[in-house]
């Protein structure tokens, strides 16, 4: 069962619970050979490591190793108390395109020596075959996999999504793996797409097999163990990573980095500190005989892809992942090739709507970013009034720089390099005032700054340009502020703004819904805190964030928009244990806002539509139907009279 636990881009933090224990995810395994091991396991997981992948068909195939596994089962084969998957066989099929073994025999046998996890003897087709030949094989690993599930026993089972670099038939290889009862999905064929540095095209093939996997199991993308490519991995939703690399490299005399990979020869400093790197030189490493020459690159290597795991996870955990992703990119242009596809595919429903870092402008890719799409799809939503006032970039907060507030005659923009247009009245949410940027300009930023300007003056009767602002082209342009500094505190500007929030937060009419006639209470630091419709608090607007937290007065009010709006609607078992505070778990979940986004404020219903809790989401609202385990929603408040026990 997997469940998650953090998320950033597509990316996830999960955990995996396999025989009682659970591992997190991303999750690196690498390889071990079952008869040479020049690193044992065991020191591995000293290193990091949770688990390791090896391979069954070496196993079933010398008789010594066969009956040892048999009897003892793999983990004692190996000496290792973590996870072990098995794989299958199937690279070695495309290696020398036959194998003797059959795929319901290689399941058993997998099962059977007491694998963690299995994979189905799927057939790897590589890149540029023939179409024909493609779809043969797609439809021969479909026939395999549904003949597989029924096999797998207590052992979690791997199903392989093939369909070489057709991205349709990935696409269509995916929903067939993703009908199955497997617990873990994976993507095979994509080896010489990745040592030939094809990554764009590794991009199109992992994403057309993403975006049509239901999302609730763990993907492993199979071959992937070089460093340097696991931050865009994650952040396409691949969790889970095998490495023959740190061996295969180490052999050679390669050195493995994040940013790419080094030969030894040419090594003057290592640029790490790993155990390895500070206690010998690059001199004293060529100096070493065959074996220890190996074995100390074999060691670096693992040290530096288990160090890059534990960066992207702290990069999800911050919000920060599409910064890692984009500084690696730059490291080689072929990657870049790789970035800029995956720019190219909408993962905005997978992005959380807040995070706790900032958004950090790093260059017109950052204008790609799901932050920015969500931004101007949500602008729709808000901005009326007889005449728009657009002011230039300036210190945040801006209301407080130009000491200026948006009220029913006078709606005030910020023209951003960054968001194109933001209102003044939803400044405070986020993104919008927790991003940063360089002073000087790209030529991409003026051009979205043009057109968001122009699509939005469309809205109102007069345009106001702050003559700083006059290469627009558009507006009456004007240098004096003091026709716009209204009362911030006055009760219609206040109303307005939290109206606007409203609509920004929740969707349109969520504003006349929840905020006719509120009123708020301000903080000392001279922010709206609490907001209050007559003597009852309705929503509470958080510091950090500026998103509205409701109550249950504010929530029942939401149930003003039609449903499913903002709902997840849970089962009758569930309905108790929302009462009881209990957060709603993915299983209990009948149906939920398709418009749903991971981290929002959500209310919690049954199915006639009755009020139950509030809370945050932690799924989107695809994601709520897909997934059986793990928290959905976590409760902050319950119906009112309901008391926590
Ligand atoms: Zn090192």
């Amino acid at each position: 069962m997997f469940e998650l636990k953090s998320r950033d881009a597509a990316g996830r933090i999960g955990a995996l619970t396999i025989r009682g224990r659970k591992i997190e995810t991303p999750l690196l395994l690498p390889v071990i050979n079952p008869s040479i091991q020049q690193i044992e396991p065991k020191e591995m997981q000293k290193m990091g490591f949770e688990g390791v992948i090896t391979n069954s068909y070496i196993i079933k195939r010398d008789e010594e190793l066969r009956e040892l596994a048999l009897e003892k089962g793999v983990h004692k084969l190996l000496d290792f108390d973590g996870l072990v998957m098995t794989d299958s066989g199937s690279y070695q099929l495309s290696e020398y395109g036959s194998v003797e073994v059959g795929p319901e025999e290689i399941v058993e046998f997998q099962k059977s020596i007491g694998s963690d996890i299995g994979v189905i003897l799927d057939i790897p087709t590589p890149p540029d075959v023939g179409l024909e030949k493609a779809e043969k094989d797609v439809a021969e690993t479909q026939k395999r996999a549904v003949n597989s599930v029924p096999l797998k026993g207590d052992m979690l089972l791997c199903g392989t999504v093939q369909g070489s670099t057709y991205p349709a038939l990935r696409e269509r290889a995916a929903k067939g793996i993703g009908g199955l009862d497997f617990d873990i999905h994976a993507i095979g064929g994509v080896v010489p797409l990745m040592s030939d540095y094809r990554f764009g095209e590794l991009v199109d093939v992992v994403m057309s097999a993403n975006r049509h996997l239901p999302g609730d199991k763990p993907v492993h993308l199979f071959g992937c163990g070089h460093p340097m490519l696991f931050a865009l991995a994650c952040a396409m939703g691949c969790d889970i990573f095998d490495s023959a690399a740190y061996a295969l490299y180490a052999k050679d005399g390669r050195y493995i980095t994040p940013r790419g990979t080094l030969r030894l020869k040419e090594i003057r400093e290592f640029p790490c500190s790993c155990p390895v790197c500070s206690s010998t030189t690059p001199q004293e490493v060529r100096e070493m005989g065959e074996r220890g020459r190996a074995d100390a690159l074999q060691r670096h290597n693992l040290y530096v892809s288990i160090e890059e795991i534990k960066r992207v996870k702290q990069a999800i955990h911050e919000g920060s992942l599409f910064e890692l992703v984009e500084a690696r990119a730059k490291s080689h242009p072929y990657l870049l090739d790789g970035f800029k596809r995956f720019l190219k595919y909408d993962i905005e429903h997978l992005d959380p709507v807040t995070k706790s870092s900032a958004f950090f402008y790093t260059g017109p890719d950052s204008l790609k970013r799901a932050e920015v799409k969500r931004h101007l799809g949500r602008l729709g939503r808000i901005g009326q009034g007889e005449t728009l006032v657009l002011l230039p970039d300036a210190n945040k907060p801006y209301s407080k720089t130009y000491g200026v507030t948006s009220t029913k005659e006078h709606h005030i923009c910020i023209a951003s390099p960054v968001f194109g247009i933001i209102p003044l009245v939803v400044e405070d949410v986020y993104p919008l005032t927790q991003h940063e940027r360089p002073s000087e300009l790209d030529r991409e930023q003026v051009e979205l700054l043009k057109s968001c300007a122009e699509d939005y003056a469309k809205k109102f009767k007069k345009v106001m340009t702050h003559k700083d602002l006059e290469f627009l082209g558009i507006g009456e342009l004007f240098g004096d502020l003091k026709g716009f500094s209204a009362d911030r505190r006055k009760a219609e500007n206040v109303e307005l703004k939290l109206r606007a929030i409203a609509d920004y937060q929740f969707g349109s009419g969520a504003g006349e819904a929840l905020m006719r006639g509120a009123t708020a209470k301000w903080a000392r630091t001279d922010r709206i805190r609490s907001v209050y419709s007559g003597s009852e608090l309705i929503a509470t607007l958080r510091a950090h964030d500026g998103f509205l937290t409701l109550t249950p007065e504010g929530a029942m009010k939401l149930l003003e928009l039609p449903s499913p709006a903002n709902r997840v609607i849970v089962i009758d078992d569930a309905v108790e244990f929302v009462r009881d505070g209990k957060s709603v778990f993915a299983g209990f979940v009948a149906d939920a806002d398709p418009e749903m986004r991971p981290y929002q404020e959500v209310v919690v219903v049954d199915k006639s539509d009755e009020f139950l809790g509030t809370g945050r989401a932690l799924l989107s609202g695809g994601e709520m139907k897909a997934f059986k385990k793990g928290v959905a929603v976590k409760i902050r408040h319950r119906a009112p009279g309901d008391t926590i026990k």
